[in-house]
């Protein structure tokens, strides 16, 4: 028998279940490389649709686990010694996390997990896990890659024309009672004619190109591995070398890079004066990727016409956390990786990695990050421990 600890989102503050906007959500089986969306044997535990990424959601694994006689515990504090994760690790065998509401799984923590064995994260992005502790401590960390994906590259489309159509502004006048159709439009810019770039072009990144070929922006990337040369050819792709280089040239750009130690506020101070005047910076990859307090001035001064994002550090973001109530941003909380149609796949994901695992049968290779005291998988091809 094992027990599974599990830290999710606290529950709407209306309570739980909500009443839900539609009845159903459209059935997705694969993804645009070929991988298929999650296949656990199953029962699910809910009905896809269901808000499970929340504490009383469980991700709908307690039937499941408890079947088989495991333990699950559900919650979300998670944070200092004395929260019902602290108390509950030293016993777990299987930790199950997300990045929105991150449990951080320092090496601190690490070594007071002793008979810790699995990290899941239910969704994309392990940087909250100490991967080189994990890898030492020959522990497996697995996520569901390519589960929300799709969901993330959607929001970035929105949060590029929220921005750059100046949206937020406008649609504030409107809900105050107002008309004034100047102050709506001293900032709006159509997109068509542009130049966007974006700084990775995995899963996501790639997506988003795909997604912004129909509105006539000139397309740039760049990324450690250039894509196959009919993809470029295809979306009319200009590859650059480094992200310097790509910031330089474009007026909008796109973080989709993974967080690792050599990738922490690579886009810093230096790197915003590369770019051009009046040009809009989006970021759904990670708040550590950047510079907070240079984002901050940035946007101050004029350099940048709008940062828009959903990843801050630490997460939850403290209430007076500057990014809040900086000038001509587009942040939410970190909500675009669990749109009720991601949760269902990583919920279903997450089902299958603990299949896996309790079966003996191999965890998907895709679904790897690191293994058997190695980077693997996914991880071997995105990740550093450096
Ligand atoms: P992928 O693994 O598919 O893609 C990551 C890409 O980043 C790869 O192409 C990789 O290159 C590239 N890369 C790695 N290091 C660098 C670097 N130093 N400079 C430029 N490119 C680099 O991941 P996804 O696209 O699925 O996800 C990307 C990130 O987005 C996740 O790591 C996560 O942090 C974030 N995310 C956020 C979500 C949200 O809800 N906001 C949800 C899901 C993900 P290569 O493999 O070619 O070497």
């Amino acid at each position: 028998m094992a027990k599974v600890l599990c830290v999710l989102y606290p529950d709407p503050v209306d309570g739980y279940p909500p009443k839900y906007a539609r009845d159903d959500i459209p059935t997705i089986t694969g993804y645009a490389n070929g991988q298929t969306a999650p296949t656990p044997k199953g029962p699910l535990g809910f009905k896809p649709g269901d808000l499970v990424g929340c504490v009383s959601g469980e991700l709908g694994l307690r039937a499941y686990l408890e079947k088989n006689g495991h333990e699950l515990i559900v919650t979300s504090d998670k944070d200092g010694p004395d929260s019902e994760f602290e108390k509950h690790l030293p016993d777990a065998e299987i930790v199950i996390s997300q990045p929105f509401w991150p449990a951080y799984l320092t090496a601190e923590r690490i070594a007071k997990a002793k008979k810790l064995k699995l990290v899941v994260t239910a969704g994309i992005g392990s940087d909250h896990t100490d991967l080189e502790a994990a890898a030492r401590a020959h522990i497996t960390v697995a996520e569901v890659t390519g589960s929300n994906s799709i969901s993330v590259a959607e929001h970035v489309v929105m949060m590029i024309l929220s921005l750059v159509r100046n949206y937020l502004p406008s649609h504030k006048i409107a809900v105050e009672g107002g008309w004034n159709i100047a102050d709506c439009v001293e900032r709006s810019y159509d997109v068509e004619g542009m130049h966007f770039g974006t700084i990775a072009a995995g899963r996501i990144g790639l997506a988003v190109l795909r997604r912004l070929k129909p509105f006539g922006l000139h397309l740039h990337y760049t990324d450690p591995h250039r894509l196959a040369p009919e993809v470029e050819k295809e979306l009319d792709l200009t590859f650059h070398p480094d992200a310097e280089s790509l910031v330089k040239a474009v007026d909008i750009v796109n973080l989709q890079m993974p967080l690792y130690p050599s990738t922490e506020h690579f886009f810093n101070e230096a790197m915003l004066a590369k770019m051009k005047r009046g040009a809009y910076l989006i970021n759904t990859a990670r708040g550590k990727l950047v510079e907070r307090d240079a984002i901050v001035r940035a946007l101050e001064s004029g350099h940048l016409a709008g940062y828009a994002g959903d990843v801050w550090f630490p997460q939850p973001a403290p209430a007076d956390h500057p990014w809040r109530t900086m000038p001509w941003n587009g942040m939410t909380p970190h909500i675009s990786g669990t749109s009720l149609s991601a949760q269902a796949r990583y919920a279903a994901g997450t089902l299958e990695i603990l299949e896996s695992w309790f079966d003996g049968t191999p965890i998907r290779d895709e679904y790897l990050i690191v293994d058997s005291g190695v980077l693997a998988g996914t991880g071997a091809t995105s990740y550093k421990l450096t």
